[in-house]
């Protein structure tokens, strides 16, 4: 699990860099143009902290510990590092999720569909928002959703990952016809409709991500 979860930091580091000119045209459009370069500085700082702390926080007391020890640093980086409205929303949630890890029952696949649960309620409850309003949530919510669907049917590891993935594309293709009522796209009112919202996509950008590190 902290093997995987490191390589998904790292490849989400990766991809990010990658999407960052899309993701700012997209906040471009409904927000203030700067939901890639927040990101892309965000991911940065957690790469930057992993190539200084990874062996003592692998050094950690179990894998679990050493998990949740990983998120909680990369959580605490976001929010130190990426500002606007999502720099706290993710960085709640990587702490969020951390605290399902640490609690976690030592089994991969239910831990995980565990910290994305945590993951969107954190993002909820701190944002005071809910799937509908063309934000995150509406990847991170059906992300959960699909992945305890999976789970309850049986799925492992992979495919838990693979149908989070899935529901968060799809739900973030879905916010284009979505009216913004939370954070900067909301200003715009009608005007929002039409649009992808960026934080929706960088969601989906993590989930696929992580469904790739899951299946190597
Ligand atoms: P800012 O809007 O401050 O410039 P970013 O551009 O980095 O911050 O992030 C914008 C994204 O944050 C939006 O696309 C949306 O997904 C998400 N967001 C904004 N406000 C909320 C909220 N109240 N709840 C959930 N997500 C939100
Ligand atoms: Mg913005």
């Amino acid at each position: 699990m902290y093997d995987k979860l490191t390589a998904w930091l790292r490849l989400s580091a990766e991809r990010i860099h990658e999407e960052a000119t899309a993701l700012t045209a997209l906040d471009r459009a409904i927000g203030d143009g700067d939901h890639g370069i927040n990101m892309d500085r965000g991911f940065a700082a957690i790469v930057a902290t992993l190539d200084e702390t990874e062996a003592p926080i692998a050094e950690a007391l179990n894998e679990a510990e050493a998990s949740a020890t990983l998120l909680r640093t990369a959580g605490k980086r976001l929010i130190s590092t990426v500002g606007g409205a999502s720099g706290p929303l993710y960085g709640t949630a990587f702490l969020r999720a951390a605290g399902a890890i640490a609690a976690g029952n030592g089994r991969p696949a239910e831990t995980i569909v565990a910290a994305l649960e945590a993951a969107a309620g954190g993002v909820a409850s701190l944002g005071k928002a809910s799937p509908g309003e063309k934000t995150m949530l509406d990847a991170l919510v059906p992300a959960a959703q699909a992945a305890r669907a999976a789970i309850d049917s049986g799925a492992d590891l992979a495919a838990v990952v693979a149908a989070a993935r899935d529901a968060a594309e799809a739900g973030a293709v879905g916010t284009i016809p979505m009216l913004a009522t939370k954070g900067r796209a909301s200003y715009l009112g009608e005007r929002s409709v039409g649009h992808q919202d960026p934080g929706a996509t960088s969601s989906a950008l993590l989930l696929r991500a992580l469904a790739d590190v899951a299946s190597d």
